[in-house]
């Protein structure tokens, strides 16, 4: 159903705003990340950090104080049978509660006989036991509210099934209304399990039709680029360093793309630090050899200028001409003239790009740079502009490669494993305490021998849904914990050229320590820079904090990764261990993949992968490899019921192409 006629009211329509959620279907589909199992336990088996619900008698009258003008805090005392607790509750300024009243309360123990509520009522305490789904969050938006809005939405919904009967039999599924009030409202784990069943195997199955489908439109031709293959390897002696094998090799595979006479769409994955930036740039001098414009994106505009710089000095002894397209309106104008007159070679830049009205003379390659970072949209735009290009897409984040072989289908790729020679490698560093304290000495060593260090923070600024760090209160200690060496700030909300600024500052070791947010995850290359850390570092991804961690790792200076959390939970700890016992990405991602539960904590969908919001690629494989089956059986079903399944797939997929 569309917004409009669900009629919701004004908070709620807010909500979806924010969550860009624009259809019943989309709200229904907006998944809990994770669930929370109350249980009523007895007090004694209580320890800090449990989730507890319990029932008890109000014992005195809550005290109101209001910390900040959007938080304040409650508090009261209770009687849990003969024990009494400090109950906390936090944004419920209007709670009424009567002395002697039962009140049924879920929350978190934190020890010393005090709970942190999240809700509490005068009802019947089985009102809260149970399974509780809990959803990824944006500010100013509560559980609460989300719960309310799918209930609302989920009563007037029609949620007509589209599976083919056939495949639902098949497998035994729930029906689709079934799973997505299995999905929000589980009574059990049975009927949970059940849920994720169905809506797992749905969406593994649209995907492989989606990719069928695709893989039948993309055998495009064109001519074969001509261009000689010595004056190449010219060009490739003269570089600054020798290419490792894994480079040489990918560099080979490229070229014998471009010679054919079929439209090339490679997919190039390497680690962090592995050096894709040079192949990218070999492959921009063959394609100029032949005659034809390229054009390199990158995700941000940090990172664009960098490769900018890293062009420009790899081609100072070629005649190429190389531009980056900024938001600077004066620098727009200008380079859309000169790209229409086939006056630039080579054009960097971000999506902008593929903007409408840049128009190009002559493109024949487009390259994407971290191609999982693009979003929807931007990919659709790049394939339009770039129809009979060639396409290279590079990406850090590694997976497997038969795991790439059965997910991006026909596109071909090329990995780096080996580093170029003389890294150190990094030594990286679990602090169970979110505070820099313990290692402050071994960081001030670092600055005192020259090298420069990054801090990483997960939000920019305070706010109360999350207690974790913030970038711009770190700054402001920091800068006297490390005086007199200079700390910079660095967050995404900063304007381009202030941040440029930042970016440049620290380049050139004018800054020496750099607080940031995860702005300079991706790409951002100051060999100089050898330590970092991270607070709250529970808070990230795995394949993340691996891309962080590549930031550190550029040149033959030791790299020291340090990961500070305030975490007990021993899974998250594990998790973070993972880092410390390995450098190698694909490990690192097999392990990020494993346990990557139903959806993603901060909506920073992984790297690199299909957003598969319940699916997952590793645990779930045979459910995969059924799928897939179905999916080519599919495709060549005589069943109108099926036939029309197809075809709304292939609708929805040229809407939203996956890579
Ligand atoms: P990424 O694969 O993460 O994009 P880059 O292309 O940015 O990596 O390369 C990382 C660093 O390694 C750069 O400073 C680059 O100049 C350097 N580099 C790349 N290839 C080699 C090589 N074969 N020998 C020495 N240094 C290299
Ligand atoms: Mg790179």
């Amino acid at each position: 159903m569309e917004l409009k006629a669900l009629k919701l009211t004004p908070k709620r329509l807010e909500i979806c705003k924010k969550l860009n959620l624009n259809s019943g279907e989309e709200i229904l589909r907006y998944y809990p990340f994770r669930y929370e199992n109350y249980q009523e336990t007895a007090f004694e088996t209580w320890k800090p950090g449990d989730n507890v619900v319990f029932q008890g008698e109000v014992a005195t009258f809550p005290n109101k104080y209001r910390a900040r003008r959007s938080l304040t805090i409650t508090s009261f005392l209770m009687f849990y049978g003969d024990e009494e607790l400090k109950v906390t509750i936090y944004n419920r300024p209007w709670m009424g509660l009567q002395v002697g009243q039962q009140l049924s309360v879920i929350g978190k123990y934190d020890g010393n006989h005090k709970v942190t509520a999240i809700n509490c009522a005068g009802k019947p305490l089985s009102e809260f036991a149970g399974i509780h789904p809990v959803y990824p969050l944006k500010e100013g938006i509560t559980q609460n509210d989300i719960r309310k809005l799918i209930q609302a939405v989920f009563v007037k919904e029609e949620t007509a099934d589209r599976l083919p009967e056939k495949y639902r039999t098949l497998h035994g599924l729930v029906s689709y209304r079934e799973a997505l009030n299995g999905i929000h409202f589980p009574q059990n784990t049975t009927q949970l399990r059940q849920a994720l069943a169905r809506l797992k195997y749905e969406e593994f199955l649209n995907f492989y039709l989606a990719l069928k489908l695709r893989e039948k439109d993309l055998s495009g031709q064109r001519a074969a680029k001509m261009f000689s293959a010595s004056e190449v390897e010219r060009f490739i002696k003269q570089l600054p360093f020798e290419l490792t094998t894994d480079q040489k090799t990918t560099c080979d595979e490229i070229l014998g793309d471009m010679q054919k006479n079929v439209i090339m769409s490679r997919l190039v994955q390497g680690d962090v630090g592995s050096g894709k930036t040079v192949v990218a740039v070999v492959a921009l001098y063959a394609n100029h050899l032949a005659g034809y414009q390229g054009a390199l994106m990158a995700p941000t505009e940090i990172l664009a200028k960098q490769h900018y710089d890293s062009l420009k000095e790899l081609f100072r002894n070629s005649d190429i001409r190389i531009a980056c397209l900024t938001s600077s309106e004066e620098n727009q104008k200008e380079i859309k003239q000169a790209l229409k007159n086939n006056e630039i070679d080579i054009l960097v830049g971000t999506h902008s790009l593929f903007s409408d009205d840049v128009l190009y003379a002559k493109l024949g390659l487009v390259i994407a740079d971290e191609q999982h970072r693009f979003g929807v949209e931007q990919r659709r735009k790049l394939k339009e502009k770039g129809k009979d290009c060639d396409l290279l897409l590079m990406s850090a984040t590694p997976i497997p490669r038969t795991l790439a072989a059965s997910l991006y289908g026909d596109l071909k790729v090329s990995t780096i494993e080996s580093m170029p020679p003389g890294r150190k490698g990094c030594i990286t560093t679990l602090v169970k305490k979110n505070s820099l304290k313990s290692v402050e000495n071994e960081l001030k060593e670092i600055l005192t021998e020259g090298r420069q260090i990054y801090i990483i923070a997960s939000m920019i600024e305070k706010n109360d849904t999350f207690k974790a760090r913030d970038a711009e209160s770190l700054y402001q200690a920091l800068v006297k914990v490390f005086y007199p060496y200079r700390t910079g700030l660095l967050h995404g909300r900063m304007s381009a050229e202030d941040k440029e600024a930042v970016m440049s500052a620290f380049a050139k070791n004018k800054i020496q320590v750099l607080v940031s947010t995860t702005v300079v995850e991706v790409g951002v290359n100051v060999k100089n820079a050898t330590a970092m850390v991270v607070y709250d570092a529970d808070r990230f991804g795995l394949s993340q904090l691996h891309q962080l961690r590549g930031r550190i790792q550029r040149s033959s200076y030791q790299g020291r990764f340090y990961l500070l959390t305030d975490t007990k939970e021993e899974s998250t700890l594990k998790r973070l261990k993972v880092l410390v016992d390995t450098n190698d990405g694909f490990k690192v991602a097999v392990e990020d993949l494993k346990d990557r539960g139903p959806g993603d904590l901060l909506g920073t969908r992984q790297a690199g992968l299909p957003s598969f919001v319940l699916g997952n690629l590793i645990t779930d494989t045979k459910m995969i490899e059924a799928a897939k089956k179905d999916a080519e059986e599919l495709l060549h079903s005589p069943d109108p019921e099926e036939r029309s399944y197809v075809q709304e797939i292939a609708y929805l997929s040229q809407q939203f192409a996956v890579e």
